[in-house]
């Protein structure tokens, strides 16, 4: 058991980590090497590196993060769940646990497909090596979004007759699988999914997995109070769900990188203080 979990590897993850690492707590930073910060050409404002890249500064932060002894986890947190003391979080296959847990989940919120919530777990999946045995020998569909998703569909052409893929996902693909250009509409099925509706048209599967590079707060903790897009905090960055922070460009505006470092330290100093 950690004594805090940081999801999200951004900004205010990593100043998150640093700042839990001082004062002496275990924790894990979940996420992926994929954050806004590393798309900035250039960043001019933020004080005492002046003229930095974006990718230098995402590494110079994440490699102190390490240094502290900071671990990491790579993947996507699909479901938090609350256990008294603690809280279980789910990654792919397995789970970790955590007494406190920071959510420094940036501004890109995807939206869920129509009937993606109503039939996940009926045939709706985020997580193939959980779900994929399910499927042998049947025909799923793949929507690729996030930069798991190649490695998924190939796991996923091991097991099921064929594997469709929506989008284009980084990384070569399995030679048996088929990829399709139409955008994803729909999830099709009442009970359980039937299929998927894209570019205006029906098409019949067995299982519909989604790899995505974030989640729906609606999702993965859905008793987390928002602010319209955004996590509601106070000043101490704490949600309404004791034992949750959240910090970044998740709890609004604006988008700098200083204020998720300062928000990511408020929660982790909070975080950890709160720690007998
Ligand atoms: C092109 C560009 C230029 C910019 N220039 C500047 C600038 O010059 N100055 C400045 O101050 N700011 C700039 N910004 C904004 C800055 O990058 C952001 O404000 C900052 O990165 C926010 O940090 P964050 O940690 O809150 O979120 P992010 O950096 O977005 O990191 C959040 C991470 O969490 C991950 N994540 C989300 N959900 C999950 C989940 N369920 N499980 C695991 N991981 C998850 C996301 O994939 C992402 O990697 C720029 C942004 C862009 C796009």
């Amino acid at each position: 058991m950690f004594d805090i979990a940081v999801v999200g590897a951004g900004p205010a993850g990593y100043s998150a980590a640093i700042n839990a690492r001082k004062r002496e707590k275990t924790v894990v930073v979940i996420g992926q090497n994929t954050g806004w910060l590393t798309k900035a050409e250039r960043v001019e404002n933020y004080a005492g590196m002046p003229g930095v890249s974006g990718r230098d500064m995402f590494e110079t932060m994440r490699n102190q993060a390490a240094d502290m002894g900071a671990q990491f986890r790579s993947g996507v947190v699909h479901q938090i769940i609350g256990m008294g003391e603690s809280f279980a979080l789910s990654l792919g296959a397995d789970f970790i646990e955590a007494r406190r847990v920071i959510l420094c989940t940036g501004a890109a919120q995807p939206k869920r497909l129509p009937g993606e919530e109503a039939l996940l777990g009926r045939g709706v999946s985020y997580c193939g090596t959980c779900d994929g045995m399910l499927y042998k020998g049947k025909r799923v569909a793949v929507i690729a979004q996030g930069p798991d998703a190649a490695d998924e569909a190939n796991f996923l052409a091991g097991l099921c007759e064929k594997v469709t893929v929506f989008g284009r996902p980084q990384g070569a693909l399995d030679a048996k699988i088929a990829v399709c250009e139409r955008k994803p509409e729909v999830i099709l099925g009442e009970s359980k999914a039937t299929g998927l509706r894209a570019g205006g048209e029906d098409m019949a599967f067995d299982g519909v997995f989604i790899f995505r590079e974030a989640m729906a707060m609606g999702a993965l903790m859905p008793e987390v109070e928002m602010d319209g897009a955004f996590i509601r905090v106070d000043r101490h960055m704490r949600t309404n769900v004791p034992g949750v922070y959240a910090a970044g460009d998740c709890t609004g505006t604006p988008f700098q990188v200083a204020k998720a470092v300062g928000e990511g330290c408020v929660a982790a100093l909070d975080a950890a203080g709160s720690i007998k």
